[in-house]
């Protein structure tokens, strides 16, 4: 963002104006990036959100309900030096658009876990030590896991913290190989509660099936692409059968929805 676009919320910062939407004093200050009305930011928040329910398909930008001017995002945390961007589009953050793949993997990490479970034999992937065989696409999925959970596109850090962790493991196992007496169980748990301990800090609440998932993935033995076609194939079966009858009343419905698409502007006419 240009600085002197910054400077025109900053100028407008002292005004004891109160929110155009809840009429209220304005609490955790807030601006649409181009025209730069203020708002709360749990009044503007919920704007977005009420008119993103009108349509039918994600939104990229919101009018202004003072000025009906497009803005892709709120200024929000202005403290005169730095701020933080509420994107419209909940694809896009600080930037950072998601790929199809990635907003669909992370469409899995909202199904339950153990999908997939009938499909890779997991037991026999710790049992014959196969995390000990270099996995060639590895770097490549966990890049592409870490930017969608944490969307954010610089995940180096972590991701080489990963694998620098996971490596020593092996590297662990493979020196004491003669005198190994471990089963495949506790191969399995130490291994992933070293990853989990690693990653718990940039994924926190999300970490245990992270693991899961990359588990999972390296127990498939396959590239990302042919673990993607297993995957999917499994999630639209999973789909279909939960919502096959109701896709077809939802469509109907969505279709009147956007049609109906009120005028949601809050005045008629500017009031600045
Ligand atoms: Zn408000
Ligand atoms: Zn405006």
């Amino acid at each position: 963002m240009a600085a002197k676009e910054i400077d025109v919320g900053s100028s407008s910062f002292s005004g004891g104006d109160p929110c155009p939407i809840c009429l209220g004093p304005i609490l955790q200050e807030s601006y649409l990036d181009t025209c730069f009305h203020k708002f709360c930011f749990g009044c503007i928040k919920q704007w977005i959100k009420v008119v993103s329910s009108k349509v039918s398909k994600p939104l990229s930008s919101v009018k202004c309900p003072l000025c009906k001017t497009d803005n892709i995002s709120i200024i929000y945390n202005f403290d005169g030096h730095s701020f933080d961007r509420h994107y419209v589009d909940p694809n896009v953050t600080n930037g950072f658009v998601l790929t199809k793949e990635q907003r669909y993997r992370l469409q899995c990490y909202y199904t339950e876990s153990g999908l997939l479970a009938d499909v890779f034999d997991v037991p026999r992937f710790w049992k014959l030590k196969k995390f000990l065989q270099p996995n060639r696409w590895l770097e490549s999925w966990l890049r592409r896991e870490l930017q969608a959970l944490m969307q954010e596109e610089d995940v180096d850090i972590i991701l080489h913290h990963l694998v620098g962790v996971m490596d020593s493991f092996c590297k662990r196992t493979e020196q004491r190989r003669k005198q190994e007496t471990r089963s495949g169980e506790v191969f399995q748990e130490q291994f992933k509660s070293v990853v989990a301990e690693a990653a718990r800090p940039f994924l926190m609440a999300r970490t245990d099936r992270f693991v899961d998932e990359l588990e999972l993935f390296l127990a498939s033995g396959l590239n990302m692409e042919a673990y993607d076609a297993v995957y999917k194939k499994r999630l639209d079966k999973n789909n279909s059968r939960e919502n096959g009858v109701a896709n077809e009343a939802r469509e109907g419905e969505e279709s009147t929805r956007t049609r109906a698409t009120p005028n949601l502007f809050l005045f008629e006419e500017d009031s600045d």
